[in-house]
């Protein structure tokens, strides 16, 4: 299906986001949105005519029923007020201190999927993709919160592309595995669910190994690589390349809706991967050039400075501007309001792991690679 294109990227803004807060230890900071929006500010990305910031105020709550029980989206209206937790919520997942209960929640969960969903209605109506930094919340099920996730835009957007014909490989680069998307789609064939990330060994939530390949018709078309703890760039983009790249170049998808998180980062406070935003970035730059179509969205990232950096970065890919230039408010970090953000240079320094770490961590992707050569591939 031809989409025309009326436009290189839409930056979806949802800036009523930024104002919602977990709790106050969460480290879940719906403000991370605003930073990265005020630094594509900063460095002129936003000038460019070939691109367009979309505002989006409000929500559907509809939306929400197209991949959430009934049941469940009451749960979530009734812990709207953000006070009383009862058992029902517990059990489903909700008022936990993972998934607390705050003012707004209900709203927060509709305004993200609208957001999500705005940036489907740029990509299928001319935009060559579109980016919502405040969605990708893949860790929610039907009728379950986990990791920080209430409702799952993710599979509602390929839900949403599904219904409006088009081809669609889900692929999810956080440094969690995408477990509310893998369940989602796991006997179904005709969408594409590749996840890298931690192991399930050493990181929430503890499940996509390598042989979660889909059930039924859809076995094959479920795809999860699961780094070791340190893994670094070299590796990360090894497993990309060969894994990754492969599995979407031969499932051939029309659009690609991307989980960007950025917490792969050393610097992240939550998992144990030692990557810099360069082997990120790349990546996304890699499968960009094959596949411009991407519904971009959001995800982890609990360093806010990486947050901000790799989101910025991957803006600037998707608009197709240099984001070298500019200035990245260096004064003291005055202009942010946060002086863990300095300095104009977005990309981190390169760094790699060397000795025999490093020759384990080769061979437990070469192990991997020949696991998807020998178990997967031929299935796609
Ligand atoms: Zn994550």
């Amino acid at each position: 299906m031809k989409d025309i294109t009326k436009g290189k990227a839409a930056f979806v803004y949802a800036s009523r986001l930024s104002e919602f807060k977990f709790s106050p230890e969460h480290p879940f900071k719906p403000l991370r949105v605003e930073k990265v929006y005020e630094m594509c500010e900063r460095k002129g990305l936003f000038s460019d005519p070939s691109v367009k910031i979309i505002k989006v105020d409000e929500g559907n709550e509809e939306n929400l029923g197209t991949f959430h029980t009934a049941d469940y989206i009451d749960l979530l209206k009734r812990a709207d007020s953000g006070s009383d937790v009862d058992v029902d919520m517990l059990y489903h997942g909700i008022g936990t201190m993972e998934n607390p209960i705050f003012r707004g929640l209900y709203q927060f969960c509709v305004l993200s999927v609208a957001a999500t969903l705005k940036a489907v209605e740029m990509v299928t109506d001319g935009f060559e993709s579109a980016f919502n930094p405040c969605g990708g919340f893949h860790h929610a099920h039907s009728d379950r919160a986990g990791g920080f996730c209430y409702v799952n835009d993710a599979v509602i957007a390929v839900k949403k592309l599904r219904e409006l014909g088009r081809r669609v490989a889900y692929v999810d680069i956080d440094a969690h595995h995408g477990d509310g998307v893998q369940d989602a789609f796991y006997d179904d064939p005709e969408v594409l669910t590749v996840s890298i990330h931690e192991s399930g060994r050493t990181l929430f939530p503890w499940g996509g190994f390598e042989n979660e390949i889909g059930k039924g018709r859809g076995r094959g078309f479920n795809i999860n690589i699961p780094m070791e703890p340190d893994t670094d760039d070299e590796v990360f983009t090894l497993l990309f390349n060969d894994i990754v790249m492969d599995s979407v170049r031969r499932f051939a998808p029309d659009v690609i809706v991307g989980q960007f998180g950025t917490d792969t980062s050393a610097t992240d406070p939550l998992t144990h991967l030692k990557m810099t935003n360069n082997g990120y970035i790349e990546a996304i730059e890699l499968m960009h050039k094959s596949f411009p179509k991407i519904v971009a969205l959001g995800g982890g990232g609990y360093n806010m400075k990486s947050v901000v950096n790799g989101w910025t970065l991957l803006w600037a890919e998707l608009a197709g501007l240099d984001a070298g230039g500019g200035y990245g408010g260096a004064i003291g970090g005055v202009l942010m309001g946060d002086s863990s953000i300095e300095g104009s240079d977005l990309r981190d320094m390169r760094s790699y792991l060397s000795g025999p770490k490093k020759k384990e961590l080769i061979q437990s992707a070469d192990k991997l690679i020949s696991y998807y050569k020998e178990k997967i591939q031929l299935l796609i």
